[in-house]
């Protein structure tokens, strides 16, 4: 068996930490490269004593030099409470991760994914989103340094391409929850499952009509690794999440109804530019990568119930 060096950058986050186990159970050697902002020990201990697995403390905004087959790109905080309290250190993340990841990957002649997001099509005008479609992003909102840092490096990594021939692929998540998810992370699933457990008003945003399109972290994993291992010629933007979508209002009930919660709902401002819809179109992603998700949202939440069940 030929045992792959591959790279998860952002490796000790919730996607990464997951995405780090699964490449580990398949043989390979992972170095997990992280800053902490967001990541935690805790989400990658149970790895640190298998002797293919190494971690490293560092910021992907400076340069880093390692022999490696492949590298994903996921260091970036996603949930908009932690993107949006150093904005500047976010899309400087984006940027500068994307440049000195490129170039890493030019050097060594690895293969690279980049994690980008449904965020690139900001409010979307077209619904459900394919990827042919270009997006409707502010760009001097609260969530440009997310959107735009993730655009621009969507733009690196084409040029990177199309300039060096670096073998790039490029994902698009939508919103993805599951077990290792920060308890105060801010983002819905999380929030609104620890409010339950905790009989603690349910904090919906707006009137709880804006919609959402939940993927279980393993459908995810197996998308990213699916992606990874196309011909070089299929580069994407592949979109990579579950196209069953809920209103927010929806989610707090099913929440609520699940944990058996004594929690009340209440009403609380909508954010600026909160998307009013997001559902993926995957056919790109059932054509090329055989890939389709196969974890329901009662199913995913079950498991992430009993997650934070087990740490709050
Ligand atoms: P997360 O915040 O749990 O993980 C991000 C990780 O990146 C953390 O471990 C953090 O410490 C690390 N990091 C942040 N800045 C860094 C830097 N400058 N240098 C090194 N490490 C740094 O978020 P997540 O949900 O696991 O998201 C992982 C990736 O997937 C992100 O790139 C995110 O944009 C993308 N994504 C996630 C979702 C989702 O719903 N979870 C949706 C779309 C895209
Ligand atoms: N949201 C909410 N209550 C919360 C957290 C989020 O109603 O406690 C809403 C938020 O306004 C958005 C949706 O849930 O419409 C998803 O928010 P999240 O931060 O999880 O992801 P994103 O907005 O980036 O899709």
């Amino acid at each position: 068996m030929i045992r792959k060096k591959i790279l998860v950058t952002g490796g000790a986050g919730f996607v990464g930490s997951h995405l780090c186990e699964r490449l580990l159970n398949e043989g390979n050697e992972v170095y997990c490269l992280d800053n902490f902002f967001t990541g935690q020990k805790q989400n990658i201990v149970h790895l640190l004593s298998n002797p293919y697995f190494e971690l490293i403390r560092h910021d992907v905004i400076n340069p880093f030099h390692i022999e490696v087959d492949e590298i994903y790109n996921l260091a970036c905080p996603a949930s908009p409470v932690h993107y949006q309290y150093n904005p500047i250190k976010t899309i400087k993340t984006s940027v500068m991760g994307a440049i000195n990841m490129l170039g890493l990957a030019k050097r060594v002649n690895a293969k690279i994914l980049q994690a980008s997001t449904s965020e690139v099509y900001g409010n979307p005008l077209i619904h459900p989103q394919p990827e042919s479609y270009w997006g409707n992003v502010n760009p001097i909102g609260e969530r440009s340094c997310y959107d735009e840092g993730k655009r621009a490096a969507e733009t690196l990594f084409s040029d990177y391409k199309k300039q060096n021939n670096v073998r790039i692929k490029i994902v698009r998540i939508f919103n993805t929850y599951g077990p290792r998810m920060h308890p105060n992370d801010g983002r819905v699933v999380s929030n609104f499952i620890v409010q339950a457990l905790q009989n603690q008003d349910i904090t919906v945003y707006g009137k709880g009509q804006q919609t959402r399109s939940f993927q279980f972290v393993d459908d995810l994993v197996e998308g990213m690794i699916k992606m990874m291992a196309t011909q070089d010629s299929f580069t994407g933007p592949v979109n990579i999440g579950n196209p069953s979508e809920f209103t927010i209002l929806e989610l707090a009930e099913k929440v609520i109804k699940m944990t058996g919660s004594k929690s009340k709902i209440i009403y609380q401002p909508l954010p600026s530019d909160d998307p009013l819809m997001r559902k993926p179109e995957i056919s790109l992603a059932e054509k090329e990568l055989n890939w389709t998700p196969n974890i329901k949202l009662d199913t995913g939440l079950e498991k992430t119930i009993r997650f934070f069940q087990t740490i709050i």
